[in-house]
């Protein structure tokens, strides 16, 4: 396959918030070799690398990016099946994620149902540990192969040394050999490994993996941890996605975002109490009249939901920040950029409601997407 080179390529047009100036260079690259002699060139003589899947999870400066975007444009899906009705599913990293798993919805293959309409490529599913509606790929990962730009070689990762977390795993924490001030961006970009292909584990099975979430369990009229049609999953996940603007429209102005902006804060209890005094007295109340909402994170830890805290600290839905990003009006937790907004009017929304929050309730958020040549 040929590989096509350009210059000065916009990326604007390669995000889904519509954001971000031009690449310096930037390649499709439609085979592995591709892209890990891409990945390796630059790297080889210290020029930043940026590898870009469907764009969903980044905001890219309007500055643009000063070295070469590697796309991710490979493709193929191998399906196996065991004797134990086990069934393993090799998928490329350039495969678009929302296509493989509305597949293995009509090949009655049971597992990653929950995590339909997100968009973006499967090569990225493992890098923040993608997750919604009480299911995370790192239940189903089996190993990822990916090129590693330290040792110039290819490896594949069993499922425990990706490290997951709740929207983080090891190749978000990695950090690649750029050198230099202008591959510093570069570096908190895109990581050690470049990821080639993921190897899922699914049951064949009609029915969905035990549904874990409540508003979800509700729509389908089953109990918590009960199990439904895959079909009736992925139609109650898309309605309730598209009500929340999480499922991209170019209709929908509310969709123009990267998801989520913020991650749900992990507290432990003494940070809890301290939210839920600050809370009480802004409402003018006693601690013990407002209720906090938290949900168990393990080791004694609780998560609480960025979208309240941010809401509490008085940035509610279309809150509109300078510039022209605004909030979603279906989705506290979405930062969209409606028309024109510059990067830096998405950014400094982050900011002003980041400060806010920080200020309200001693609480700072953590943006999900990933930055390029930007900070909050
Ligand atoms: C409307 C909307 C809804 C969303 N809902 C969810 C949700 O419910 N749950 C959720 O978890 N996320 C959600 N997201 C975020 C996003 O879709 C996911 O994080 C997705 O996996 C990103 O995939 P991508 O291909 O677009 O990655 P990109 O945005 O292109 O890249 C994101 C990061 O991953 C790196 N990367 C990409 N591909 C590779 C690769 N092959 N190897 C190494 N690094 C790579 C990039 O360098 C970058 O650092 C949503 C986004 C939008 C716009």
């Amino acid at each position: 396959m040929a590989l096509t080179v350009r210059e000065q390529v916009s990326l604007s047009g390669y995000t889904t918030l519509g954001v971000g100036g031009p690449a310096a260079r930037f390649v499709d690259a439609g085979t592995d070799d591709q892209v890990i002699a891409e990945v390796r060139d630059a790297d080889a003589t210290g020029e930043p690398v940026l590898v870009l899947g469907g764009g969903s999870n980044l905001v890219v400066a309007d500055e643009g990016f000063p070295g070469t975007v590697v796309h991710v444009a490979t493709s193929g899906v191998e399906i196996i099946s065991g004797h134990d009705g086990g069934v393993t599913m090799t998928v490329a990293a350039g495969e678009d994620w929302d296509r493989v798993v509305e597949r293995c919805v009509a090949e009655g293959l049971s597992g990653i149902e929950c995590l339909s309409g997100i968009p973006g490529l499967a090569g990225a599913t493992p890098i923040q540990n993608v997750g919604a509606y009480g299911q995370e790929v790192s239940e189903t990962v089996v190993v990822v192969r990916a090129y590693d730009r330290l040792r110039d070689t290819t490896v594949t990762l069993a499922n425990a040394e990706c490290g997951f977390g709740y929207r983080t795993s090891a190749f978000k924490r990695s950090v690649g050999p750029q050198r230099g001030r202008a591959a510093l961006d570069a570096a908190a970009a895109t990581g050690r490994f470049v990821v080639l292909g993921v190897t899922f584990r699914l049951s064949r099975d009609p029915l969905s993996a035990p549904v874990r979430y409540g508003e979800l369990a509700r729509m389908l009229g089953v109990g918590d941890g009960g199990r439904a049609p895959l079909a009736d999953v992925r139609s109650a996940v898309l309605a309730l996605r598209r009500g929340k603007g999480m499922v991209l429209d170019p209709a929908d102005p509310d969709t123009r975002s990267a998801g989520s902006f913020f991650t749900n804060p992990v507290l432990d209890h003494g940070q809890l109490a301290d939210v839920q005094r600050r809370a009480a007295a802004k409402a003018g109340k006693a601690a013990g009249e407002i209720s906090v909402p938290h949900f168990p994170a393990g080791d004694g830890r609780v998560k609480i939901p960025a979208a309240w805290l941010i809401e509490q600290a008085g940035f509610g839905k279309g809150y509109p920040g300078d510039g022209g990003a605004r909030i979603s009006s279906k989705h506290t937790l979405a930062l969209v950029n409606p028309g024109r907004a510059s990067s830096a009017s998405l950014v400094g929304l982050a900011r002003e409601i980041r400060n806010g929050v920080r200020q309200a309730f001693g609480v700072d958020l953590v943006n999900e997407p990933v930055l390029v040549g930007a900070e909050l």
